[in-house]
Formats: C-alpha cells, structure tokens, sequence
C-alpha cells in the first residue's frame, strides 16, 4: 500500500492541481465503503501524517514515533477512524506510516490476519489520555475535512486540472435533464455522459504516467453520481439493465438527449373478417409513399389487425410508431377464432406508460368490432419478443373442403382416419416459392376428424390439427404432387379449400 502513498506524493510533488475527489478516483476501484471524496480525504490526511511522523524501523521503539505526531495529526486520524471507518487500504497505509507490524491480505479487510492487534493499536493510540494535552481547535482546512464541502481541494485553490469542477455542475445537471423527461412518465433511468475528449484523454495520461492500477473513469463516476442525484429528485431507480428511460447529457454544450425503452404489451387476438392482413402492408407500387394504385394510403389494404389494435394503444401513449410481433400469422383469407392468437404490441416512444390495461382492452375491443377483438392484454418486455416469436405450437384448424366430384363418405372417413398421426412431406408450396426457399419440410399431422359433410357429398368440413410450419392448404390440395400424402392423393379426386379458420393456438397458455 506503500504504491497508493508513493502515487500520492507524486502528485504532491509534481504540484498536480487534484481535487480530493479526483484524487480519491485514481484509486477508485481498491476497497470498499469510501464514496472518491471520502477517500481523496483519507489519503490528504495518509500524507501529511508521513510528513509529520519520524520513521521507526524498530518495532520496540514504536512508541517514539507515535509520540512524533503533533496533536494536529492525532486529531485528524481520529477524525479519520471515526467518520470514514478506514477501509482495507486505508488502514494498511495508515499501519505503514504509524511503523506497526501489520500486513494485509488481498481481499482488504480489517479483519485481515493481525488485524485484531492492530485495532488495539490503533485504539490506544486515540486514547483520551494520550491526547489529553490536545486543544480541540481546528482542524486543518488545508485538508479540509468538512463532510459536507464535495468539492473539496487538497491543497489549492485552483480548478481541478482532471475534472475541471465538472462536479461543481451537478446541480446544474440536475435541473437540465429533470427539464428534458418533465414530460414522460417512466419507473426508472440510466445516465449516460458525452464528456470533453480533452478531458478524458488528459486522464488517461494522468493515469499512465502515476502508473496506477485500480482507478475509476470521470466518466463513470460522473454517471454514477448524476444517476443519484435525479433518482432521489425525481424519486425514481437507477436501472444498468432495462431502464424505462436513458439520458445522454453531452457536458460540452449543456444538451440532454433522450433514449426512451418502447412500450410493450402482450396480448392474444381473433380476426372475424377475411380481408384484412395481420400487419400494414405497404403498396407495392410505391412503398407507402401513396400512389395512383393505393389510393394516396401507401397501403394494399386499408386496415390491418396490427392498426385495429395499435390505434387505440397510440393514443393512450402517445407513442411515435407501433410495431407488431406475433406468434405467427394466418393468410389474409383465414379467420383466427377460439383462444387467439399470443403478440406482443411494440409501441416506440411512449409519453404514458402506465395505461389501464383493461380499459384499454374495450376500447379496442368497441373501436374494432366485428373486425378484430383482443383478449388477455398484459405489459410485456423486449425480451418477450423473440420467445414469442420462436414459440412453434400447434394449431388447429376448420377446413371448408371442396370435393371434385361426389364423394364417398364411407372412403372420405377412411383417408381422414388414414391421415391421422401421418408425416408429411411438403416441397415448398407454388404459391410461396417466389420468397421461401425450396426444399422438403415434414410435419406431422396431429389429429384429423371430418365434423360434418353437405348433404349432396360435393363439400366436407375436417378439422385438423397440425404441427407448426403445415401448408394446410396444401395439405388438402397435393400442390400438384409436391405435397405427399395429401387429401387429393388419398381420395384420388381434386380437392380445393373454400375456407380455412384457425380455431386454436395450442401454446402453453
Ligand atoms: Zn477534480
Ligand atoms: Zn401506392
């Protein structure tokens, strides 16, 4: 520990302008308890203890050089022992200066080996009899061990030359980001800070050229501390993960930039209408900057279940954009009843976070009926999102099934219950081809049942359910043979499906 003392005296020597701040930082990392001023003021007192005290290489003849310490000195060490309660490092130099046998392990810890001795020590030393011929008048303001004076200099009056009184802007700081999020409601924060390249370089060099080894960044302490001060004003947590809000202050110009987290809501929806997609679909024709062809809307369709959903949910918030993630997606065509399909509304920029969701949930629910109809809404999290996504249940479907010709319900059963429990094989549908790849995918059917048949034999509804990725469509019509074993193979007759609903998502839920 004799290194944090020898660095310490450099800078002394050097006539380095530090504050008792930036002085405790360069030994930030070492120990545990001391916030950098605290240990900035320790390491003040450390030295100016050495300069006081006559050196004993003599153990026995300790006593000497404790009855070397002027009253000045004794005074501030028992302020020190007292107020900062010395951490590991601290109360090793402490040991070295005051010449005690003591040593120290790695973990810093008082209670290190020896440490019970040294306490003793210690305590004897501060002993009201050893300092009764003490005057209690000041302390030194050099060192200036005023609890409450942050920007304390060691030992001039002159800025800082590592954070040129940066610290001395807090309050500044304060009141410039509580400005900025005034308008936004959020749980918790993180501060992020642009500072002067100047600066840190100047740091860096510092550090090389005292060759310290555990010293803490301006940056992050200048983060940690504007973090405590705008949590405890505006009575929110500091959060390093998923804060709801991110502020960037840029100290050069005195700008506050704002990262708010998007807003996410889980839920599961039915569709009752066959000609609304699942998401916006830009035109074509011009990528949704409005055209002839669209009408002006830049859109293929006019509304989509993501926009019934998300309008209302806008609104609420006050978000910027919506974006929609679901557990997969059925064909505009394909009506999803039953339990729902799971998604999770992604709502970027949100002024208002803590909605009613319930409430919500009617609005919706009035604003889009007969079209779309949520349930289950809940707040969710960006990290749902790809579980959401990466979930692959069955599904289960009702097939309106087009019959070439009559069929023989005694044969149509057979096939059905000959599909039951089958892999099939599936080449890459025709009408997919143009953006999925083409290859052979199997999957199971899980179950298939014929619920009823019209009465002149030319239609049948079946329901089927499937393991996740089945072209249902498929299934029934063969593609032409690319699909095998299919409806269409099995009954020996062109199937076709008039209408496809999903009737369930067999997620956990
Ligand atoms: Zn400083
Ligand atoms: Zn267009």
């Amino acid at each position: 520990m004799n290194e944090i003392l020898e660095i310490a005296n450099k800078i002394r020597s050097e006539n380095i302008n530090i504050c008792t701040r930036c002085l405790g930082r360069l030994f930030g990392k070492l120990g545990y308890g001391l916030d950098n001023t605290a240990r900035g003021k320790t390491l003040c007192l450390m030295l100016s203890l050495q300069e006081g005290l006559t050196f004993s290489q003599d153990q026995d003849d300790r006593s000497t050089a404790i009855n070397g310490i002027d009253t000045q000195q004794l005074n501030n060490l028992q302020d020190v022992l007292n107020s900062f309660a010395l951490d590991g490092p601290m109360m090793a130099a402490a040991v070295k200066i005051l010449g005690l046998d003591y040593r120290i392990d790695s973990k810093s810890s008082v209670r290190a080996k020896g440490s019970e001795q040294l306490e003793e020590q210690i305590r004897a030393l501060i002993k009201p009899e050893l300092i009764k011929h003490i005057s209690l008048d000041t302390v030194d303001v050099a060192l200036d061990l005023d609890e409450d004076t942050d920007h304390a200099r060691s030992q001039s009056t002159e800025e800082c030359s590592v954070c040129s009184g940066l610290f001395d802007e807090l309050p500044n700081f304060v009141d410039l980001v509580c400005e900025a999020v005034k308008d936004y409601e959020f749980s918790d924060l993180l501060i992020g800070c642009k500072l002067d390249l100047d600066k840190t370089v100047y740091e860096d060099e510092l550090w090389s050229s005292l060759g310290v080894s555990h010293p803490e960044p301006l940056k992050s302490e200048f983060n940690r501390e504007l973090g405590k001060l705008v949590g405890s004003r505006l009575g929110k947590d500091v959060n390093f993960d998923t804060p709801d809000m991110t502020i960037v202050i840029d100290t050069r110009y005195d700008t506050v930039k704002l990262q708010v987290a998007s807003l996410f809501i889980y839920g599961r929806y039915r569709k009752f209408v066959r000609d609304i997609p699942q998401t916006r679909w830009p035109c074509k024709q011009c990528w949704g900057k409005g055209c002839k062809k669209c009408d002006g809307t830049g859109k293929m369709y006019q509304t989509s279940v993501e926009e019934q959903i998300a309008q209302k949910v806008m609104e609420a918030s006050g978000g910027k954009e919506h974006f929609f993630h679901g557990m997969g997606r059925e064909d505009i065509g394909v009506l999803m009843l039953g339990n729902g399909r799971p998604f999770i509304l992604e709502i970027s920029v949100p002024v208002i976070r803590n909605l009613d969701l319930a409430k919500l949930q009617s609005e919706i629910n009035t604003h889009a009926s007969e079209k779309v109809e949520v349930l289950d809404l809940e707040f969710s999290n960006h990290r749902a999102v790809p579980v959401l996504k990466a979930d692959k249940p069955s599904k289960t479907y009702l097939v309106n099934v087009k019959f070439e010709k009559k069929v023989d319900i005694g044969k149509l059963k057979e096939v059905i219950s000959s599909l039951s429990g089958k892999i099939i094989n599936q080449k890459t549908p025709t009408r997919v081809a143009h953006r999925r790849a083409d290859l052979v995918r199997k999957r199971a059917v899980v179950d298939i049942e014929l619920i009823s048949s019209s009465s002149n034999g030319k239609s049948a509804e079946i329901e089927i359910t499937s393991e996740s990725g089945m072209y249902i469509k498929e299934l029934i019509n063969g593609d032409n043979g690319r699909t095998i074993p299919s409806l269409t193979s099995e009954l020996d007759m062109v199937c076709t499906v008039q209408e496809l609903d999903v009737l369930r998502i067999n997620d956990k839920k």
